[in-house]
């Protein structure tokens, strides 16, 4: 039993690379379906961790989860493949979705039952967010609303559902996705900015309230990143932002995901903003 038990422990700590590093932890990714949000849940994935993806659109929440999956089969054949096995993963229930719309309250509570799922959540990433560009004096009551309630609402009441299972356990991470608009601002972007604003007066106090609990909040604030969320901006926009930008290229999620397992492992880190911009805010 005793040789059983080191041989255990002794292959966990071999593998206890990058593909172990979340063994048996769970996170909670809203905005988990594409763009920044996918790329953490497959990092987290990877990392062992079982992961609850937040969306609101149920094909692409589904499509999401299924891509989780493969990729874990994937890496098992592979492990299988280089004589590296795992310590048994049940694959086909590694990582749930939950669709919800994070602009409503309503719909937030209800998804709160399903935050259960795995009995803890150690890690919560808010990443979901939107953005109508327009300047104040022409942008509708309605955006104002979907923005607000979107990026900065939807974050706050999903931030106290998961809060509540991490004050049960003494420990928890979690991470806001800003941006550097919310940090400097931007013309056309005062709607967008403010909900950014807003997530890291939030992060802080945040942080403030859980650190005794051994709860740390910090949040990432993004430049440019190559996402659905800008392809549409105007080329003209998209090479004043690329010529503005000190390491001379466009984001990508890569770049946030390294960010954000920095901070996941960052044990003496909270209330910080991490700005990741290729040196744009600087320029
Ligand atoms: P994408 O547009 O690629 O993805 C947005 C994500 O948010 C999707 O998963 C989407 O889910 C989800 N989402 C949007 N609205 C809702 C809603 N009402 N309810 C639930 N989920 C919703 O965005 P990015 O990956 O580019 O952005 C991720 C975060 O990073 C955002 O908060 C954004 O503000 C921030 N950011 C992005 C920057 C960039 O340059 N891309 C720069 C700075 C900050 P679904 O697929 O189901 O619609």
């Amino acid at each position: 039993k005793k040789i059983y038990y080191y041989r255990v422990n002794l292959r966990k700590c071999f593998y206890a690379t990058d593909h172990q590093k979340f063994y048996g932890e769970v996170a909670l990714i809203t905005g988990g379906t594409r763009g920044i949000g996918f790329e953490l849940a497959k990092k987290f994935a990877t990392g062992g961790a079982n992961c609850i993806v937040v969306g609101k659109n149920s094909e692409r929440v589904n499509v999401a989860v299924l891509n989780l999956m493969k990729l874990e089969r994937e890496k098992k054949n592979n492990a299988d493949n280089n004589k590296k096995g795992e310590i048994g993963h049940d694959h086909d229930n590694r990582h749930i979705g939950i669709v919800c719309d994070l602009s409503s309250g309503i719909e937030i509570e209800k998804a709160a039952k399903a935050f259960k799922h795995f009995g803890r959540v150690d890690y919560l990433i808010n990443a979901a967010g939107i953005s109508h560009d327009s300047l104040l004096i022409q942008v509708k009551d309605s955006e104002i609303d979907e923005i607000i309630s979107t990026n900065l609402v939807g974050a706050i009441l999903v931030s106290r559902n998961v809060a509540k299972i991490m004050l049960r356990q003494n420990k928890g991470c979690i991470i806001n996705i800003s941006s550097v608009i919310g940090l400097y601002g931007n013309s056309g972007q005062s709607i967008y900015s403010a909900s950014k604003a807003g997530i890291i007066g939030f992060s802080k106090s945040l942080a403030k309230e859980l650190a005794r609990k051994n709860i740390r909040v910090n949040v990432i604030a993004p430049g440019y990143i190559d996402t659905e969320m800008t392809s549409g901006l105007p080329s003209k926009t998209k090479d004043e932002i690329l010529s503005k930008t000190l390491l001379n290229r466009i984001g990508d999620v890569k770049d946030v995901a390294h960010a954000a397992m920095y901070l996941a492992t960052a044990n003496f880190v909270t209330g910080q903003t991490l700005i990741v911009d290729g040196g744009l805010s600087i320029s």
